[in-house]
Parts: C-alpha cells; sequence; structure tokens
C-alpha cells in the first residue's frame, strides 16, 4: 500500500493541461488562460473628463476659491464626442463624464462648484492641472501585458478582455468526465427500494463535486455486478477524457472493476492507498483517458474524489494551485487511529485569532455520508501513531473557501 501522497504523485504525472480552444469572452468564467493578452491599445484609449463640469484652463482658476470666476462656455461635449474647438484663455466647455478633453484645456471644475450664468458659468474653485482629468493609458498602456497565461478568468478579466476588444481568449479545455456507478444493489433515485437495495448517491455527489470545480460531468448509469455490463459501461467511459468509476474494486468475489480495466487495457498505475477511507482506489490510463476506481462507499468516493480526482481534473484544465491549502489545527476530541492507515477524519473548523481548531462531524464509518454533510475540512490523523489526542495539533484541509468564524 502507498501514502496518500506518493498515491497523488502518481496521478498528477499522467494529468496535464489539455490543448487550448477559442471560446467567446462572455463564456470564459474560470477558465484558465493559455496564452498572455497583450493591451492592443491604451486605456482609457485618451485623456477624458472624470466629471460632470467644465474643462477649463488649470491657471484661469487662480483665486477662484475667493472670488469667483466668469468663463464663457464655448461649447458642450456630451460623452461619444469630441471638442471642435480649441479652449483659449476666459473660456470654459461644458463636458460631460468620459468624454475627450478639449485641446488647450488642461483641468475640470466640477459642475458641483460652478454656477450657472446664461452663456457664461462662475467657477467657484480653483483647480490644479490634471484635477479631475482621466489620462490616456493610466489604467493600460498600449502593448501592456495585462492577463498572463495560467490566470484564472474571474469577472474582471472578462472586463478588461471586453474592454480591449477581444472577442475571444485562448483558454484550457475542461476535460469531459464520465461517471459510472457499479453494484447489484443500487438502484435510481426515482425508483423505490426493493428488500437488500439501495439508493445510487456517488453518481450524484461525485458529479456535483465535478461542478464544483466547473466540469459538467456525464452519469453514464448503474452497471450491476456481472462483467459484461461492466464492461459495456466501462468501454463507453473510456471515451472520456477522464472515467470515473465507483465500487467494485474491493476483494469480494463480484468486485470486476479491475478485471474489466485489464479487459480493457488500462494500465494500472496503482491500487490501494494506506488510508481509511478510500484504501481500495484503484487508477490507470488508458490512451489519453484518466481511469478513476474509486470504492463505492459514499464517503470513500467522496474523499478519493477530493484527494486524488480533483486536482487530476484542475490540473487538465490548467490550474497551477490543484491542492487546497492545509493548516494546522488542534483537534478538540481524541481521535483512536488503531487501522495502521491514515485517517481522514470530516471536520468542522472554526478559527479563533489565528488558530484553528477541528471537531469531528460525528461517526466516521466509510458509509455514513452524514459525516461529509457540513464538513468544513479533513483531517489527518498519522497513521503511525495510536491515534490522537484532545489539544494535539493535526494537518487539516479546507474544503470551503469561508471559514466558519468562531
Ligand atoms: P463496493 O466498493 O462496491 O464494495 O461498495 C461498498 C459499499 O458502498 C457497499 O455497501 C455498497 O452498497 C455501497 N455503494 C456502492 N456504490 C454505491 C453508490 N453508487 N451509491 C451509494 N452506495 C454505494
Ligand atoms: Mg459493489
Amino acid at each position: 500500500m502507498i501514502t496518500i501522497e506518493e498515491a497523488r504523485r502518481l496521478v498528477l504525472a499522467e494529468a496535464a493541461a489539455l490543448q487550448p480552444e477559442e471560446l467567446a469572452v462572455a463564456e470564459t468564467l474560470g477558465r484558465v488562460l493559455a496564452r498572455d493578452v497583450v493591451a492592443p491599445h491604451a486605456i482609457p484609449p485618451f485623456d477624458n473628463s472624470a466629471m460632470d463640469g467644465f474643462a477649463v484652463r488649470a491657471a484661469d482658476t487662480t483665486g477662484a476659491g475667493e472670488k469667483p470666476i466668469r468663463l464663457r462656455i464655448s461649447e458642450t461635449v456630451p460623452a461619444g464626442h469630441v471638442a471642435r474647438l480649441e479652449l483659449n484663455a476666459g473660456e470654459a466647455v461644458k463636458i460631460m463624464t468620459g468624454a475627450p478633453m478639449p485641446r488647450g484645456a488642461d483641468a475640470v471644475v466640477e459642475v458641483e462648484s460652478t454656477e450657472a450664468d446664461g452663456d457664461h458659468v462662475l467657477i467657484c474653485r480653483q483647480v490644479d492641472v490634471g484635477t479631475s482629468v482621466r489620462f490616456a493609458g493610466e489604467d493600460v498602456r498600449a502593448g501592456d501585458t495585462v492577463l498572463h497565461a495560467g490566470d484564472v478568468v474571474g469577472p474582471a478579466e472578462i472586463g478588461l478582455a471586453a474592454s480591449m476588444g477581444q472577442p475571444v481568449l485562448l483558454v484550457h479545455r475542461r476535460p469531459r468526465v464520465a461517471i459510472v456507478s457499479t453494484g447489484s444493489e443500487l438502484v435510481e433515485i426515482d425508483q423505490s427500494i426493493a428488500p437488500g437495495q439501495i439508493r445510487n448517491s456517488n453518481s450524484y455527489s461525485m458529479q456535483a463535486q465535478c461542478r464544483e470545480v466547473g466540469i459538467d460531468a456525464e452519469r453514464l448509469g448503474i452497471a450491476p455486478d456481472e462483467r459484461g455490463a461492466t464492461r459495456r459501461l466501462l468501454e463507453k467511459g473510456l471515451g472520456y477524457d477522464v472515467l470515473i468509476t465507483s465500487g467494485g474494486v474491493s476483494v469480494g468475489e463480484f468486485d470486476f472493476v479491475k478485471d474489466v480495466q485489464d479487459e480493457l487495457g488500462v494500465e494500472r498505475k496503482l491500487w490501494q492507498v494506506a488510508m481509511k477511507p478510500g484504501k481500495p482506489l484503484v487508477f490507470g490510463v488508458r490512451g489519453g483517458c484518466l481511469v478513476f476506481g474509486v470504492p463505492g462507499n459514499p464517503v470513500a468516493a467522496m474523499v478519493s474524489f477530493e484527494l486524488f480526482v480533483r486536482p487530476a481534473l484542475l490540473t487538465m484544465m490548467g490550474h497551477r494551485k490543484v491542492l487546497r491549502p492545509t493548516y494546522r489545527a488542534i483537534i478538540e476530541e481524541d481521535l483512536p487511529n488503531r487501522h495502521g492507515r491514515v485517517q481522514v477524519v470530516r471536520v468542522r473548523a472554526r478559527r479563533v485569532g489565528d488558530r484553528w481548531y477541528a471537531t469531528s462531524t460525528g461517526p466516521q464509518g466509510s458509509g455514513i455520508l452524514r459525516s461529509m454533510v457540513n464538513a468544513d475540512g479533513l483531517v489527518f490523523v498519522p497513521a503511525d501513531t495510536h491515534g490522537i489526542k484532545a489539544g494535539d495539533e493535526v494537518e487539516m484541509t479546507l474544503l470551503r473557501d469561508e471559514a466558519r468564524e468562531a
């Protein structure tokens, strides 16, 4: 059996950023840029007024704070228009926010500091050169690299790309992911259960885990524990970039997934990780497809996804940061560990000042899905101890961005 770290290393060794695709800028939220974006022109493209008011020569306003200065309005420039005339001494141009500065003007007096006086204006405030002027290129200069390959596209990146007239961005493709659940006991969620049957939850929880990283995975259905049926669904799943099966990877008499993987030419990279839950995890590759066989126990499936599948998906999407941050946390209860494997305990986490505290979410069986509900993080109880005691420090990964405030 190998460690979690070793298993993750083996998985990530097979994952690489997928080839880029051009996508309409509005569709790129959450994608990772595959190419730098260089500004084709300055933003703003021209000097313009930051206020509704009057463009003036700053020198003409000297002393206006004590005694208003009367200037002749030579013209009006709404946003989207350009002044026709050059501004001369003793004149003002009525100007709207965003309109280009007239030639000869070097400052703007906001309308609140003026008084109307027919075809003249009374300026009641002295301004300096540059007051309320937004200068060409003050946001972006032509030729600046404003977005970088590897950046994750957020709303501001989309806005910036739009402001530079970029209709498309080159971003990494998202992996196509197939999910198959195996087990003759499984029925779909809209069916009633007969004795011995349970509902398929893994396909749904893992599809949602995919959705959390921005991937719409496909549920291909349930394969009963029978070679032919398992083979048919796995074969279909191998046509995707990633195939995730759940169940059927232990040593039970009807656990066929590994056999069928072998038959289908999946090259095994690992089987069994020294962790609880999740020990029977199997991982391999066929062609360009990463093939994960996570154990069927609902918590084992989700934890395996979290620790191994998620970083692989993020890598394929081009992300550089694929692991969640880890913290040192003080555990608030005794957690025995007699398994000889790292125990992955689901916890509620809270921060007090700069210290983290963690408490388990309750019974921690591999099948107890409620232990994942409301879990903020995972705590790793080392294998080489008999467990940890309340007050000990442990390693913790947060599953949410937002910490619960104590
Ligand atoms: P297995 O890994 O196939 O031995 O399954 C381990 C346990 O997980 C069994 O109790 C299964 O009934 C349960 N299980 C397997 N697949 C699923 C699933 N898709 N949804 C919910 N429970 C499952
Ligand atoms: Mg099974």
